[in-house]
């Protein structure tokens, strides 16, 4: 015999309300996305961060977090009834020592990235838990349009890259950390800082057209592409 009906907006019994920044709103399920909020059933043992990322939103997006109005961290837990609200995180976001990394999807953005300079480590072949190890072993934030890998636990530093097509992607990650550039210092292919060379030393190398019109080159400390 079925249990007593209940519409998804009323859970029944102990609720906790969550509200997101309006930027958070599209992370959340349809009918939240609808109603400008969730009401999940309280759980005593659920903590803030935890309702955040059950609705399908990583801590990663989210800024302040607030119970009944007053600052709240992730570990709080909620009582019955308690309204919680999360901010978006704050632009510019620091870049960590170790710079960028970027998941298997994100190779356009990647190649952009270090035209312009940045250190955007990236593989074709990576899984995700190589990723999350990687991004934790190198001081890296992972960039991901994927939100399931942000809302993996052991993921330091993560970003949800917006925007479809890699020139929005871009100009979403330019906007978020505002990097320092230092264009055509880095290996598109691979990521690596390219060094100046005479013209002598890279001459047997390049086609005749490239050998007429140009006079200044780099190459790739490593992998020895020549620019
Ligand atoms: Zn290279």
């Amino acid at each position: 015999m079925p249990g007593p009906a209940h519409r998804p907006e009323d859970p029944g019994g102990p609720v906790v309300a969550l509200t997101v920044h309006a930027d958070l709103l599209p992370l959340l399920p349809a009918r939240a996305r609808r109603a400008g909020r969730l009401l999940v059933r309280h759980e005593e043992h659920a903590t803030a961060g935890h309702v955040v990322q059950a609705a399908g939103v990583p801590l990663t997006e989210v800024g302040a977090l607030a119970v009944d109005g007053s600052p709240a961290s992730p570990a709080d837990r909620l009582p019955p009834g308690a309204e919680l609200h999360a901010g978006v995180v704050a632009r510019p976001q620091p870049v960590p020592a170790g710079g960028f990394l970027l998941d298997v999807h994100l190779g356009s953005l990647a190649r952009r990235m270090r035209l312009l300079g940045l250190d955007a480590a990236w593989s074709a072949h990576a899984d995700d838990p190589d990723l999350v190890v990687r991004a934790r072993e190198q001081d890296r934030v992972l960039l991901t349009a994927d939100r399931g890998l942000l809302l993996r636990r052991a993921l330091p530093r993560g970003a949800l890259v917006r925007g479809a097509g890699a020139d929005a992607q871009l100009a979403d990650v330019l906007d978020r950390f505002r990097p320092a550039l230092a264009p055509l210092t880095r290996c598109t292919a691979c990521g690596s800082p390219l060094r100046a060379v005479a013209k002598e030393e890279v001459a047997a190398e390049l086609p005749a057209g490239t050998r007429r019109t140009y006079d200044e080159f780099s190459r790739c400390a490593a992998c020895g592409r020549v620019y």
